[in-house]
């Protein structure tokens, strides 16, 4: 695996790859790395000649600095786990490389009502971040896939968005990959690791409570089911951001549901300290 740090390295190496007519796969991620990320990693090898992993703590996307300061760093362990997973290339670029003219004047996207609800509404700023630092990695990278977990199904929504608004559609395709899960449910991420193991067992508590929407939702009014859902976090003293039934295409919550719309279930909620999301397609 080649390791580069400097964006104009990256740049002029898959230069000459591009030339010779590979194919280049992106795995963006911000380290900590676990089987979830690896599940990217693998689809991207498989589906091209170069697959180029990132690893990239995004300050602009940080609306909580207590959140950045403790967001997980495990490098020597993930760069173990990408050479053996069969990473090509790994891009750990420096804030300064990502952000040349620092990070106070940067794009405004207009991504529409993606920004003002659920992760939008209770992450202001979030979502800008992220399209900050996806668009700067494309406009390095020019990948002709680009692989994102269903894990933060907005996040992809977002994203497309992007990849729409910047014309970047004609080049960059967009893959989502499954989410995958801890042997009792609880949805891998990175932030599981800051979690005691109290805390641990009753994280899985959010993957139950959608598991149980999927489960029991019937035509009609959905607002019972939810707040069943809520009382099992609230119960186990989770401050809840959001426990909500969505439409699977735009995300616009929904009330009744005729039994035939694609739903998703999305929550977010805090354990003590520590922020977890996660949803389910309904059907
Ligand atoms: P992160 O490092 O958390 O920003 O995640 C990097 C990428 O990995 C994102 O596209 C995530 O959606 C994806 N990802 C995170 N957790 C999982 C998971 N449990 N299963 C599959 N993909 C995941």
């Amino acid at each position: 695996m080649i390791l580069l740090k400097k964006p104009e390295h990256l740049r002029s190496f898959l230069e000459k790859k591009r030339a010779e007519g590979l194919n280049i796969g992106l795995v963006p991620t911000m380290g900590a790395l676990h089987p979830g990320h690896l599940s990217l990693l693998e689809k991207a090898k498989k589906e091209n000649d170069i697959a180029v992993c990132s690893i990239f703590v995004n300050p602009t996307q940080f609306n909580d600095s207590d959140d950045f300061k403790k967001y997980p760093v495990t490098i020597e362990q993930d760069i173990y786990l990408l050479e053996t997973g069969g990473c090509d290339l790994l891009f750990m670029p420096s804030v300064n490389g990502i952000y040349p003219d620092g990070t106070e004047n940067l794009r405004h996207y207009a991504i529409g009502h993606l920004e003002t609800i659920l992760e939008g509404k209770y992450r202001p700023g979030h979502f800008q971040g992220v399209c900050q630092v996806v668009h700067r990695l494309l406009e390095i990278i020019f990948p002709d896939k680009l692989y994102l977990g269903q894990k933060d199904y907005q996040q992809c929504m977002v994203i497309k968005k992007l990849i729409e608004l910047t014309g970047l559609n004609e080049k960059t395709g967009c893959i989502i990959c499954p989410t995958l899960r801890e042997h009792d449910g609880l949805a891998m991420s990175s932030r599981n690791l800051r979690l005691n193991e109290e805390e641990r067992n009753k994280a899985v508590l959010i993957s139950r409570a959608l598991k149980f929407i999927k489960d029991n939702l019937q035509r009609g009014n959905i607002m019972q089911i939810k707040n069943d859902a809520m009382k099992m976090l609230y119960q186990n003293s989770f401050k809840i951001d959001y426990v909500e039934v969505a439409d699977a295409g735009t995300l616009q919550e929904v009330e009744n549901w005729d039994g035939k719309q694609k739903l998703i279930a999305l929550a977010a909620a805090f354990i003590n300290k520590v922020r977890l999301i996660d949803n389910m397609i309904i059907n």
